[in-house]
């Protein structure tokens, strides 16, 4: 990066700063999105509000981490516990902005990425706790990422370990344009398809309405050919995660929560979607060496 190391640093605190104050407004996002039938929107109330009080919360109160630590996890006013959820979204969102500023530097191929990852967080929470995936959160986000396609041309890369869906994602910003169109029609209409076929099958719906769209937007970014082992991930974390509940959970098993017998799929497909992002290019490097 031009301007040696410690503008690099810099420019990095600035982008740790941007993710943290980016995931201050995500937990407005992740609360009130699912809300607008109580009359919530992203932009009214202006200011953010204790969820157990409703008392305005002040500015000094309102630092991305810090102010939770200082009011060691409670609201000021009422005293009633919120969630670590909150540091712990501002963090992840720093964290992320942090991890793909060093990969992308500043600008337009750094901020589509972030969003797309930001999108990813914010679905995968309100899925998890609603068991809805808010598929307006979606169609910007596939926009986006086919303009970045557009914008930057990625090279249609070949080669046998492609079809392994080792392709190196993100190694340039974005894929090519082809790859990502397939990835959303492919991603969409084959989950959309599988899920419709088990239907007339079995008679049961096995995914939610979102899911679907979740997985075209992760083809927007990832490809076409990472699909598949973006579900087989899923299906193992998810997998996973399920025996795991069942056995916390074997003598009471609350209707809702964490206990719950349905588990949605989209907070596993985002796992999944991470793990190629960010170790992707790990796993193929030692899938490669596996081979020889
Ligand atoms: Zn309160």
């Amino acid at each position: 990066m031009p301007g040696g190391p410690s503008t690099a640093f810099s420019l990095g605190f600035l982008a740790l700063l941007l993710g943290l104050s980016a995931g201050s407004f995500l937990n407005v996002v992740i609360h009130r999105l699912p809300r607008r039938d109580q009359g919530l929107s992203l932009f009214r109330p202006g200011r953010s509000f204790c969820p157990a009080c409703g008392a305005a919360i002040r500015w000094h109160d309102n630092i991305p981490v810090l102010s939770w630590l200082l009011l060691k996890g409670a609201c000021r006013d009422c005293r009633r516990p919120i969630s670590i959820r909150y540091p712990l979204v501002e963090l992840a969102s720093g964290i992320l902005a942090l991890s793909l500023f060093n990969r992308y530097g500043p600008g337009p191929e750094f901020l589509i990425q972030y969003y797309f990852v930001l999108c990813l967080l914010a679905i995968a929470l309100i899925d998890l706790e609603f068991m809805l995936l808010p598929v307006v959160l979606v169609y910007p986000a596939v926009g986006l990422g086919l303009l970045g396609a557009w914008a930057y041309p990625a090279p249609e890369l070949a080669g046998p370990w492609l079809w392994l869906g080792l392709e190196p994602a993100l190694s340039p910003p974005f894929i090519s344009l082809a790859a990502a169109a397939a990835g959303l029609a492919l991603g969409w209409g084959g989950l959309k398809a599988a899920a419709a076929a088990f239907k007339a099958l079995r008679g049961r719906e096995v995914l939610g309405d979102g899911d679907p769209p979740l997985l075209g937007l992760i083809g927007v970014y990832l490809g076409w050919r990472v699909l598949p082992l973006v579900i087989l991930w899923a299906l193992l974390i998810g997998l996973m995660s399920a025996l795991t509940l069942m056995l916390l959970n074997r003598r009471d098993r609350p209707a809702e929560g964490w206990g719950r017998k349905a588990l949605p799929f989209g907070p596993f497909l985002v796992l999944a979607a991470y793990l190629q992002i960010f170790f992707g290019q790990a796993f193929m490097a030692g899938y490669l060496s596996l081979a020889g």
